[in-house]
């Protein structure tokens, strides 16, 4: 897909067309401008030539089916995943559930973390704001087209959209931003900022400027252990911005906007999931706006997973020191899509 050129080709034209272009790809979700019936055949042609609208994309489906990657290869021949997850709204069986879009902002991660697949990619670029939209453009015309055509009476979209796909969003802010702002448009894809997350490995100067920002949408911290020494083993970026300081700019950002933030940490067996792991980390976490998301370690071929166990007795800590924690679902294992196996070298 390439919409970069669509301001130009429509540069003669009245000004409501390139809204009504922009409806049809951002709103609508057509994958050919022949479904653009409102323009004349001539220009169909000349959109579909110089602006294609398809998407070089490998889908894979987990077992479950409620999990879907997507491979998508872009125009110099890199390639970035995204996935999406569905969530039957038990409530509202009408609204076609809560289907979220975990995005990537980069191709690969320049910082390395050693428990990620993505990490171990190395960087290769940052995503242009298209190249993240598309992502989720993909996904709403899957949902459109493959889901809505066996249930026509319900309306499929995604309603969520979190940066926790490959790459560090907060290494690439402008682009990501220009995204945020197209996703959280109601004239487009209407995704409230409330349904639109962000999570960063402790960007100091991405959480400052997320602070000032009108839109509130919600930030996640990738902490994943409770001390600098352990941390800084597992995430290199620790040393450049240690927990001190990381926790300290989360504080300003509370203050700002009284947003809560979420603290994710994975659990690696024998590395970060002791009970004096547990313990240290309902020290550091005991604060009003803070929660801590527990996170089942995927297998990326370096560690090993907590056993059901010892993931019981983390959680009976924080429970008994009344620290606010939730446990993330694990989604499409079996299909390489969950948190942390992102990688387009396999
Ligand atoms: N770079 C950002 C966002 C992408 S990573 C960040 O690190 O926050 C999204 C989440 O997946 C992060 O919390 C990350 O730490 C987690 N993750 C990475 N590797 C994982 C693994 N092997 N198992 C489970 N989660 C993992
Ligand atoms: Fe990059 Fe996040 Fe993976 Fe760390 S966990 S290497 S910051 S994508």
């Amino acid at each position: 897909m390439d919409l970069d050129n669509l301001e130009r080709i429509l540069e003669g034209e009245p000004k409501y067309r390139l809204t009504q272009a922009k409806e049809a790809v951002l709103k609508n979700f057509i994958s050919n401008w022949s479904e653009a019936t409102f323009f004349t055949k001539e220009l169909r042609d000349k959109l579909n030539k110089e602006c294609p609208l398809e998407i070089n994309a490998q889908v894979l489906v987990s077992k479950t089916g409620d999990s879907v990657k997507a491979r998508i290869t872009l125009a110099d021949g890199l390639q970035t995943e995204t996935v999406l997850m569905r969530h039957a709204d038990p409530l509202r069986p009408e609204a076609g559930g809560r289907n979220t879009v975990c995005v990537s902002s980069q191709v690969g991660c320049p910082l390395g973390c050693l428990f990620c697949a993505t990490g171990k990619m190395g960087l290769k670029r940052s995503l242009t704001t298209n190249e993240i939209i598309e992502q989720v453009i993909f996904f709403n015309r899957y949902l459109k087209k493959i889901i809505q055509s066996e249930r026509p009476d319900i309306l499929y979209k995604v309603t969520n959209v979190t940066f926790m796909g490959m790459g560090e969003p907060f290494l690439n802010y402008e682009n990501v931003w220009e995204a945020i702002k197209i996703f959280n448009d109601y004239k487009y894809f209407n995704i409230g900022v409330r349904s639109i997350s962000i999570s960063t490995a402790g960007i100091l100067e991405g959480i400052k400027k997320l602070a000032e920002e009108k839109l509130h949408v919600n930030l996640a911290i990738s902490l994943h252990a409770p001390n600098d020494k352990l941390r800084s083993e597992l995430m290199p970026i620790d040393k450049k911005y240690p927990l001190e300081k990381v926790l300290k700019v989360v504080d300003e950002y509370i203050a700002k906007t009284k947003r809560k933030v979420m603290f994710e940490y994975v659990l690696i067996k024998d590395v970060n999931d002791t009970d004096n792991h547990a313990k240290e980390l309902c020290k550091i976490m005991d604060k009003k706006l803070y929660f801590v998301n527990l996170i089942l370690y995927n297998d990326t071929g370096i560690y090993q997973a907590s056993t059901t166990q010892r993931v019981k007795a983390f959680r009976n800590i924080l429970e008994k020191e009344k620290i606010r924690y939730t446990q993330r679902y694990r989604f499409g294992d079996d299909i390489s899509a969950a948190c942390g196996q992102f990688n387009t070298k396999k």
